[in-house]
């Protein structure tokens, strides 16, 4: 009957979320084991000037290796860690390995880590940061740091804090993703951000799509007069590429320019005897 038809199909609902769960559990476990076992690494992508295509830096990019599923993509794995609190650890060691790795790059160049919302929950962050900077030796006018709107949306009296905190430091700020969010424009007015950089989603469309061209347009003269500089992420083509320099935004960061890389490349990009020229 419709009773034991509905109970049945409980039972496979039932199953398929066991199977996630465990699936789920056991990622977590291996994550847990993944710093100690050393299967992380972080990989650079590297931003150029728009107008010189010379190196100003790079974004670092973590990646696991898995014994098992090999490549896991963080954007399956951040959520777990910001979730079962491993992110703390997990961001500690991603920011000592950028700052001891970039430490080899030209001095002029700087070095870009993601931070998550949830590692702003801890009210020590800043002294974190600074005591990771003092173990490294690594100026910290050369970190700058990523974050997304959703640092300020989970507690933002804390967060402004924190950020001050870290500006003071000399560490530059930037809002990543920027134009996604629910109130990015009124946070680009509660904090002065460094550098604004343009979400890929925009950034993909342009030049042919109108209204992310016009959107690309509008976020590079916000930034101008509001003092920030202005990245272009996700840059594929050259005709992305020539769109965004016209607009008059500062940096490109994308696979025309280089995938991300292990540190053992980027070190090698850029201690080249001669500069890169931006592909023409
Ligand atoms: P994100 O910070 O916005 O980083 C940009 C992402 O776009 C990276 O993906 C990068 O590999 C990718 N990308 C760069 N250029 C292009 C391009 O031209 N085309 C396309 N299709 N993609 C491009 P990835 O490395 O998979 O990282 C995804 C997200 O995971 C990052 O987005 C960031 O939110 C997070 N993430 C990565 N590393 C860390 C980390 O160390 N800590 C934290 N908290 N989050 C991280
Ligand atoms: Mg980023
Ligand atoms: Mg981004
Ligand atoms: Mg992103």
């Amino acid at each position: 009957g419709a009773k034991e038809e509905g109970r049945g199909r409980y039972r496979m609902f039932e199953a398929s979320m066991n199977a996630r769960i465990q699936a789920r559990r056991s990622l977590e476990l291996d994550l847990r084991r993944a710093i100690a076992r050393q299967e992380f690494e972080l990989y650079y992508q590297p931003q150029v000037d728009a107008r010189t295509g010379a190196f100003d830096g790079a974004e670092a990019l973590i990646r696991w290796h898995h014994p098992v599923r090999g490549m896991v993509s963080p954007a399956e794995f951040i959520p777990i860690a910001e979730e079962t609190g491993l992110i703390g650890n997990l961001g500690e060691w991603v920011l000592r390995t950028a700052c001891t790795q970039a430490l080899s790059w030209p001095e002029h160049l700087t070095v870009a880590v993601n931070l998550s919302p949830v590692q702003f929950r801890d009210g020590r962050l800043a002294t974190t940061i600074r005591n990771i900077l003092a173990e490294t030796n690594f100026p910290p006018a050369r970190l700058e740091l990523e974050i997304t709107e959703g640092s300020l949306l989970q507690n933002e009296q804390r967060t402004l804090v924190i950020l001050r905190e870290l500006r003071a430091l000399g560490i530059r700020i930037s809002m990543d993703d920027f134009g996604t969010g629910y109130s990015s424009l009124s946070y680009l007015r509660r904090f002065p951000f460094d550098k604004i950089k343009i979400d890929q989603s925009f950034v993909r469309r342009t030049p042919d799509d109108k209204e992310s061209a016009a959107i690309v347009r509008a976020i590079a003269m916000l930034g101008a007069s509001l003092g920030m500089k202005t990245t272009a992420e996700g840059v594929e083509t050259d005709a992305q590429s020539s769109f965004i320099t016209g607009e008059g935004c500062d940096q490109i960061q994308g696979y025309l320019i280089s995938r991300p890389v292990p540190a053992r490349q980027i070190e090698a990009l850029f201690t080249r005897p001669e500069p890169v020229a931006l592909r023409a």
